[in-house]
């Protein structure tokens, strides 16, 4: 084995944290994500602790719906919004730019127990795109409405459900740094092709990290999953990546498990890895543990990206194939932690 693999098996075992659920009890589990790609050794304290607390806010309130009965999907959803709203994310408000410095915004959010599920794709004008996509799933007989569609289907609720915003109200100075660096990038490497090794196409080698997800099992026995993104700094426009892709970024089912994803959409699409990791546990009866290292080790890339899920027993693991992942656990046995 050469030494780059077995640096890469490392990182990916080393990153991989699984917490056992215990006994027959009803009890709930949370797992939140705010993107792969992270580079603590890269921030200075006070970003890393801004970025701690705004995601140990999003775990508290996500387990505070969770323990008092609510249900996998209001956590989900409330989690997701938070983080929306918090300008340090690549979701909502903080969303990275497109090539022509637009901002478009990608959403899914699924029902483990019936598997329903909505998404919105390249829309630029809704300030919450995870609640759309809940709207799509449960207004609608489609899964997923993409760019004009999805904002009439805004328009057609109404903003008093729906809140509304200018496209630049996602503007962040850190996201403009970042388009300026990777068009830069981009511009001295164009005569290379597009790929998931060439920096030029990828967000990696950046510190700015940021896509949400949040995965959840509540007392009642029901799994949801929801991720959320501006998806990649300068990519075209109208590129849609896994996040709204059902299956790719996100999935939900009771039988299995809810994963979300985070990391180079293209591969998450082509490998179909948040349902992969479901289908493994269904049909080859893998633990959630397994299911999720061997997507991480032999189905995406190394540095693709990461992956949170819960399983209908409880158990969570987390994992990425990148420097890091910031994430957040919780669960019904005082289990709380916040890492990167
Ligand atoms: N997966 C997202 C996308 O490709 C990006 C990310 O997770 O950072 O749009």
């Amino acid at each position: 084995m050469k030494s780059w693999q077995l640096i890469f098996i490392l990182l990916v075992s080393v990153s991989l944290c699984v917490s056992q659920s215990h006994g027959d009890e009803p009890t709930f589990s949370i797992a939140i994500h705010g993107g792969a790609g992270s580079k603590p050794h890269l921030m200075d304290a006070e970003t890393k602790a801004t970025y701690e607390s705004a995601m140990k806010d999003a775990l508290t309130q996500g387990k505070a719906i969770l323990e008092s009965g609510g249900t996998a999907l209001d956590a989900v959803e409330k989690v997701i919004v938070l983080l929306e709203d918090n300008p340090l994310f690549n979701a909502g408000q903080g969303a990275v730019f497109n090539a022509d410095g637009k901002h478009e915004l990608d959403a899914s959010i699924m029902n483990g127990s019936d598997l329903s599920c909505g998404a919105v794709a390249g829309v630029k004008t809704v300030k919450n795109p995870i609640g759309l996509a809940r709207k799509v799933m449960t207004e609608t007989r489609h899964v997923l409405l993409a760019t004009d569609g999805a904002e009439a289907f805004a328009d057609q609720l109404g903003s008093d459900k729906i809140p509304r915003v200018e496209n630049s109200y996602f503007t962040t100075p850190k996201r403009k740094m970042q388009l300026e660096r990777r068009r830069t990038k981009r511009k001295a490497s164009q005569a290379s092709p597009p790929s998931s090794t060439n920096p030029a196409y990828v967000c990696f080698d950046d510190p700015l990290i940021g896509t949400v997800g949040c995965v959840a099992l509540d007392k009642h026995g029901n799994l949801a999953a929801g991720t959320s993104t501006g998806g990649m700094s300068n990519k075209r426009f109208g590129r849609v990546g896994d996040s709204p892709v059902v299956g790719a970024g996100t999935y939900a089912d009771n039988k299995t498990c809810a994963v979300s994803g985070t990391g180079i959409g293209e591969e998450y699409i082509r490998k179909s890895v948040a349902y992969n990791v479901a289908a493994q546990m269904q049909y080859a009866n893998a633990t959630l543990e397994n299911a999720v290292k061997d997507n991480l080790e032999n189905r995406l890339n190394p540095n693709d990206g990461g992956l949170i899920a819960v399983d209908k027993d409880g158990n969570i693991a987390v994992g990425t194939n990148t420097a890091g992942m910031l994430h957040g656990i919780a669960d019904g046995k005082g289990q709380f932690k916040v890492a990167w």
